[in-house]
């Protein structure tokens, strides 16, 4: 089932799905351009002969200071990625093959059970491959506790992955404690902060972690770049799983995407520049979002109302006949808002989104639920008229 059938209509859906992507800031897109063509700084950047070559190094390093600036990192600490899904997989997979030539065999990994895909298909398939895996649950906000996190340690435990902000709900979880239990344990931690990078202020060293995944199209970079934080520490080390030609200090080979790079970069420091003042106004946009249909008969906020990023705003519109309104017939309907029913990766299948079915929702309510996330160009506007249309789409429902 396609959620968002072709609209009919002339109108460009609103664009409430900042969560799935965000589109390039201008500013970023003028600099990437700057990168491409003969006129431009287009050279490769591991050309060590000539001029043109070292100035493609010389934007690729300051993106990369840029990056590190963002999460609070030393630039040796980044490694570029494709993105967050291979970030993910650098760190997990790396992480794993590493310990098992250390030790000739595999350990034991920690995981919460909402995690992105990016995270759980990885650390499957390294479950096929001999490793002990142990998914643990949220709380009903969709919070992974501390104590159930301990609880899952084992003396062979040796890499614990969860994610600071969670895709479809926007919960916040403490990477912090989790860290320093972890530490006191010997135990590396990676933290998936695709969702949190750029929208809350995210210190990689104060967070206490040894591996953190970036995305720079979920803040206003391009898409199909990333990057990953390796904690410069003699004890962390991850094996590469992309060789050929030893590039980013061996973990990560291929020739660097200049404009990319920059286009992260820039991304970065935008994001970081203007953290406060967007939260702020996205937050006021989402609650005035919230306000405007929270009235409407059996909906209900799922998720946190408090430890929750500004952006994502997660709702169960009823099910049950009794009001008169179909949860689905209702998404169906919404053909001028662009919307997403929990992570954008099921929107094609009908399951329901396993991270709402993890904080106790029925699959009714889980497939009766869309995920609103108000980004940077949101306008007032958008909101009073996503509002509207809803509104009326559940009122015209009621009448059938
Ligand atoms: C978007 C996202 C990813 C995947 O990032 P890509 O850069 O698209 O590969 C991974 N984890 C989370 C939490 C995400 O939101």
């Amino acid at each position: 089932m396609t959620l968002n059938p072709p609209a009919t209509s002339f109108r460009k859906p609103v664009y409430l799905d900042y969560a799935a992507t965000t589109p390039v800031a201008p500013q970023v897109a003028a600099k990437m351009a700057e990168c491409l063509t003969l006129e431009g700084n287009f050279a490769n950047p591991a050309s060590r002969s000539h001029l043109l070559g070292w100035q493609a190094e010389e934007a690729v390093e300051n993106a990369r200071a840029q990056v590190a600036a963002l999460i609070g990192a030393d630039t040796r600490e980044i490694v570029w990625t494709s993105g967050a899904t291979e970030a993910n997989n650098l760190a997990l997979k790396g992480a794993a093959e590493h310990y098992r030539t250390q030790h000739k065999m595999g350990g034991h990994i920690v995981v919460s059970a909402i995690e992105h895909k990016a995270v759980l298909d990885p650390v499957a398939w390294l479950e096929e491959q001999g490793f002990a895996v142990t998914r643990v649950q949220p709380n009903s906000f969709g919070v992974i506790e501390l104590d159930v996190v301990q609880a899952a340690l084992r003396d062979d435990t040796f890499l614990v992955s969860i994610m600071q902000v969670n895709n479809e709900l926007g919960c916040i979880n403490d990477i912090k404690a989790i860290a320093a239990l972890c530490k006191s344990r010997g135990i590396w931690v990676h933290c998936d902060a695709a969702q949190s990078a750029g929208k809350i202020a995210v210190d990689a060293k104060e967070l206490g972690v040894d591996l953190l995944s970036l995305s720079a199209h979920k803040f206003y970079g391009p898409k199909g770049m990333g990057a990953l934080y390796v904690r410069r520490a003699g004890d962390v080390k991850i094996a590469a799983q992309i060789h050929g030609g030893g590039h980013e200090r061996n973990m990560r080979s291929g020739t660097l995407a200049t404009h990319q790079c920059v286009g992260m970069g820039e991304a970065a420091e935008i994001a970081q520049h203007n953290l406060v003042s967007d939260a702020a106004r996205i937050a006021d946009l989402r609650d005035a979002l919230w306000n405007g249909i929270s009235d409407l008969p059996n909906v209900q906020r799922n998720g946190s109302t408090t430890n929750s990023v500004s952006g994502i705003l997660n709702v169960a519109f009823a099910t049950d006949a009794s009001n008169g309104c179909d949860g689905e017939a209702l998404l169906l309907s919404l053909r001028d808002l662009a919307v997403s029913s929990g992570s954008a990766c099921n929107s094609a299948s009908m399951s329901p989104s396993y991270v709402l079915k993890a904080i106790g929702l029925s699959d009714a309510q889980a497939q009766a639920s869309l995920r609103f996330s108000v980004g940077r160009y949101t306008t007032r506007e958008e909101i009073e008229f996503a509002i509207e249309h809803i509104r009326s789409v559940v009122a015209k429902l009621k009448k059938a």
